[in-house]
């Protein structure tokens, strides 16, 4: 009998697995189809390979600006080549996983599982026995089964669109969030024409707004086209293209697309597993989960995308690390206030805590600091100057978030979580000396200008 078995091999579940076994506990994970889930196989890693690709071709296209003269054609991606080595880089990492499981003792059975009852699954004809249960069985892409034309030829969700081998000429993405956003800048740096309808305002509209203001201008810089209030009604085949119609307040208005991207969310996976049978809450299909993860049957816990916003792998390992740390009676938590979370596009965008917009409700009356990458001399060296830091603190100076668009964004934002997370002060963030030159000195810099005293300003 094992003490915990785990459903699914993604972040949230292979981390949780070993960490019960370093707990001391019996454990056995089931997957049913590649270790890894969709972090590493259709999500962070494949979309960061490409990611790499389309910076690269990006600065090929600048060699001028940094007096490079090639003599050969202008570069052209190899778009069969870049997914092999998009496979090639998943495949490493996968194997990275399947040895860690091994070398930690957590069993991996193979197949679908299927939730008999409280401690016991089936997978296939084996009955397998555990104290508790620990669903991650993460999440997929939205088909809108409500939208016409959403299941044509041609109409792909991201996992189907990182399996293709060629580039298509006009790229349509329906929904400017984080998966939109991410595919617009990779495909419009590929070489793709790139246009995104969004029914919001704004693309990246959860963003702090000054931030996603900032972006919206410069991804129409880069060529990304993007129409904002657009509800798409309907996709239809025409000679060798779609076409898509969508209303904004104008009307209809009808855009061709060679491919069109659908981003427009994702939903748990939960089909198969018999939770309504077992009666498992569920809240617009995510399970419910207490404190300690456990769902509204005893000895069912779960943890991860299936549970709910925010869907990101980092959340989805610490929700793991954590359950498994409470089963073993530990007072271990997560400040969900505090969550770091990062977009690659171009720039990279980064963000943890609150925003100015989310300050106001609260009562607080925030005090704001900015520096803009443009007045950092390794941003300047870099010919990476666009975008800003803005830190977010409350009268007395503590911070309480901070919203990055810029070079190494994803990096940078490590610093600035961990002073929201220790609830750190101004002052005593200045202690920390920032070396020359560093991008990460616009921190400083920002944090200094919250009391007014920043010197390259
Ligand atoms: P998953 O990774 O979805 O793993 C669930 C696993 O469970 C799968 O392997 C599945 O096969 C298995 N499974 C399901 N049902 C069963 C069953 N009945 N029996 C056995 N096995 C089962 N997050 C970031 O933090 N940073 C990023 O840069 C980022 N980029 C992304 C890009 C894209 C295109 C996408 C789609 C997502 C991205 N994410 C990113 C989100 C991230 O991938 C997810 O938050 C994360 O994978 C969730 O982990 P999980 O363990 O909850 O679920």
């Amino acid at each position: 009998m094992n003490d915990l078995l785990v459903i699914g091999g993604g972040p949230g579940g292979y981390v949780a697995a070993i960490r019960a076994r370093q707990l001391g506990m019996k454990v056995a994970l089931v997957e049913k189809d590649k270790l890894g889930g969709t972090c590493l196989n259709r999500g962070c890693i494949p979309t960061k390979t490409y990611y790499r690709h389309a910076e690269i071709m990006r600065s090929l296209q600048r060699l001028d600006e940094f007096c490079i003269q090639l003599d050969a054609e202008p570069a052209r991606l190899d778009m069969a080549g870049t997914r092999a080595r998009k496979d090639a880089v998943v495949e490493q990492m996968a194997g990275g996983v399947a040895d860690l499981l091994q070398a930690h003792g957590v069993e991996v059975i193979r197949g679908e599982a299927v939730v008999e009852e409280p401690g016991r699954v089936r997978v296939g004809e084996e009955s397998i026995r555990a104290e508790r249960l620990l669903i991650a069985t993460g999440s997929e892409s939205i088909r809108p089964a409500a939208l016409p034309g959403a299941a044509l030829p041609g109409v792909l969700t991201c996992e189907e669109l990182l399996e293709r081998s060629a580039i298509p000429g006009r790229l349509l993405i329906i929904g400017g969030g984080v998966i939109g956003m991410e595919f617009a800048c990779i495909f419009q740096a590929f070489g793709s024409q790139v246009t995104v309808l969004e029914s919001l305002p704004r693309a990246l509209a959860f963003l702090d707004q000054e931030i996603a203001r900032r972006m919206s201008v410069l991804f129409k810089r880069q060529g990304i086209e993007i129409k904002t209030g657009a509800k798409v009604e309907s996709i239809n085949t025409q000679d060798d293209h779609l076409l898509i119609t969508a209303s904004d307040k104008k009307g209809n208005v009808q855009y061709e697309a060679d491919l069109v991207l659908l981003a427009v969310g994702r939903s748990p996976v939960t089909a198969g597993l018999n939770l309504e049978k077992l009666g498992v809450e569920t809240e617009q299909g995510f399970i419910k989960v207490n404190q300690d993860y456990e769902s509204s049957v005893g000895g069912i816990y779960a943890i991860g995308d299936v549970i709910g916003p925010p869907m990101l792998a980092h959340v989805a390992s610490e929700e793991g690390r954590v359950a498994v740390e409470r089963m073993a009676g530990m007072d271990s938590r997560l400040n969900y206030e505090a969550i770091p979370h990062c977009i690659f596009t171009f720039p990279e965008i980064a963000a943890v805590g609150l925003t100015q917009e989310e300050a106001a409700p609260r009562g607080i009356d925030c005090k704001i600091g900015k520096f803009q990458f443009a007045a950092n001399g390794k941003a300047v060296a870099m010919g990476e100057s666009e975008g800003l830091i803005k830190v977010i603190c409350s009268p007395d100076d503590t911070v309480l978030g901070v919203h990055i668009i810029g070079p190494h964004a994803s990096d940078l934002i490590l610093e600035a979580s961990l002073l929201v997370n220790l609830g750190m002060k101004v002052e005593e963030a200045l202690h920390m000396v920032h070396p020359h030159p560093t991008l990460g000195e616009t921190l400083y810099e920002a944090l200094l200008d919250v009391q007014g005293r920043a010197i390259h300003l």
